[in-house]
């Protein structure tokens, strides 16, 4: 087992990120498949389908980079919109190295537009500015309204009909770096090791690399900076970062808890699987639910490590109590593998690596389109699309699917009448698809687009 820092120069081997920000209904999600969906219509108005952040990897004319939709605020929300628009945009600043602000040009400049615009205005990150809806020629008119906020970077666009966004793309493309050459890092998956002060995260990273590189101590919070280092396990390499301290993600403040926060952000969105430790004697908390959520959020592969099972190894039970505990306060989560183990034995962390090569190979595994629709058909048979008025048309059974993205993996589900499906059908289908693919301690996303 040897071990070593990761030069600095390796992380620009990373990839970079692209957020996509704006109010609800601006066009967020539907630019967001129209970047990553390769030019095919696209049709988003499945209620609860599209709210959740999407993380994809996608590419431009040959460099790839990490494209996040920060959709997700509810308009209904107690709190105002400007202030959830701030922290959306506060997070992006702190996880992308670019950033798309996307305005409807239908509604004109609105005020929280121009809040955002001023927040945006101080920072060093690159910001490109999409008005969006301008559909025709005749709507052109309406992007004169966005000129008086005095923005370098305007780009009317449609996110609907694919109208100017290669020129927002080009813009970004000299911020992402050219595909590493073969050989490089680019392959190694990056572990990011989460979990809350105390629960054996240096112990475990320290154990892996063999050595005493992290500071362990009984004080919370001692170690708080992200830590890169290359691992070799068993001729395998793995980048690990240690995320030390996620407090509260609610807020990206100054000082030095607020930036362990965003460090913790930064090194998620950097990494391939989260190994998210938990305590096996303190149990499952609030922060806890807190973490996984930001785990899932950021879109990342899942392990659960159960630490310090030393402590509880002699229980009777305690195995069956805690899986009940983690069905409760992780219901969102149950693709996640769990394992249970000492990271004070080293020998308990055997199993993690196999597992983390299984997790990584269906974060990153494209299923092609044959099997997939073989799959698709089948389950069509038995499980019909719901349709609006009962009925099965031709245009139902000759519905299909694709794989559009992987890290994770994003599957695109065409068919004729989008809005008759539900979010309980996406569901079926997704478990679906798990007992069919290997697809272990990976997030799956399914998009729904019109034929
Ligand atoms: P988000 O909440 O910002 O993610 O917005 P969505 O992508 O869900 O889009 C909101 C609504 O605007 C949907 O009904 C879209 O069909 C519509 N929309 C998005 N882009 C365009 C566009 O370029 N032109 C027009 N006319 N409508 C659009
Ligand atoms: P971090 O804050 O998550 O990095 O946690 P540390 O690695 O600093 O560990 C916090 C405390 O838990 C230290 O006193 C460790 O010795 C102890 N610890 C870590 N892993 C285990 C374990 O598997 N079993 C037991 N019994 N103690 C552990």
């Amino acid at each position: 087992m040897t071990a070593r820092s990761a030069p600095s120069t390796q992380h620009s081997a990373l990839l970079p990120t692209v957020a996509i920000i704006g109010r609800p209904n601006v066009g967020k999600s539907t630019l967001f498949n129209r970047i990553l969906g390769h030019r095919s219509a696209i049709v988003d108005d499945v209620p609860g389908v599209t709210r959740d952040r999407n993380y994809a990897e996608a590419s431009f004319r040959g460099r790839p980079f990490r494209l996040v939709d920060t959709g997700g605020l509810d308009p209904s929300a107690n709190e105002g919109m400007l202030a959830l628009i701030r922290h959306q945009t506060q997070v992006a600043i702190a996880e992308a190295d670019v950033l798309i602000f996307v305005m409807d040009g239908r509604d004109g400049v609105t005020p929280t537009d121009e809040a955002v615009v001023s927040l945006l205005r101080g920072i060093k990150k690159p910001v490109y500015y999409a008005v969006n809806k301008i559909d025709t020629a005749k709507a052109e008119p309406l992007v004169a309204d966005f000129y008086r906020l005095g923005l370098d970077h305007l780009y009317p666009v449609s996110a609907e009909h694919g109208i100017g966004v290669d020129d927002v793309l080009e813009a970004v493309y000299p911020h992402l770096p050219q595909e590493p050459p073969e050989g490089s890092l680019a392959d190694v998956p990056r572990v990011a090791i989460v979990g809350r002060p105390n629960v054996g995260k240096s112990t475990l990273v320290n154990a892996v690399l063999g050595q005493d590189r992290c500071v362990v101590s009984d004080i919370p919070g001692t170690t708080r900076d992200p830590i890169d280092s290359l691992a070799t396990l068993d001729g395998r390499q793995y980048i690990f970062t240690d995320t030390a301290g996620i407090r509260r993600r609610g807020r990206i403040e100054r000082g030095v808890e607020g930036y362990s926060v965003a460090r913790s952000l930064r090194a998620l969105g950097r990494s391939d699987v989260a190994v998210l430790l938990l305590d096996a004697e303190e149990g499952l908390t609030e922060q806890d639910t807190k973490i996984a959520g930001l785990v899932l959020r950021q879109g990342r592969a899942c392990i659960l490590l159960v630490n310090k099972w030393d402590l509880r190894a002699h229980e009777a039970g305690a195995k069956q109590a805690y899986e009940a505990d983690l069905h409760r306060r992780f219901s969102f989560l149950t693709w996640a593998p769990v394992l249970y183990a000492s990271a004070l034995k080293p020998d308990s962390l055997r199993p993690l690596f196999p597992l983390i090569e299984q997790v990584v190979a269906s974060f990153t595994n494209r299923i092609p389109t044959g099997p997939l629709n073989q799959f698709f058909q089948s389950v069509l048979e038995s499980h019909p699309l719901p349709m609006r008025k009962g009925r099965i048309t031709k245009t139902a059974r000759s519905a299909f699917i694709t794989q559009v993205a992987t890290k994770p993996p994003v599957f695109a589900l065409f068919v004729g009448h989008p809005e008759g499906i539900t979010a309980a059908y996406l569901r079926f289908l997704e478990n679906r698809l798990r007992e069919q693919f290997p697809l272990i301690g990976t997030p799956v996303r399914i998009l729904v687009r019109k034929k």
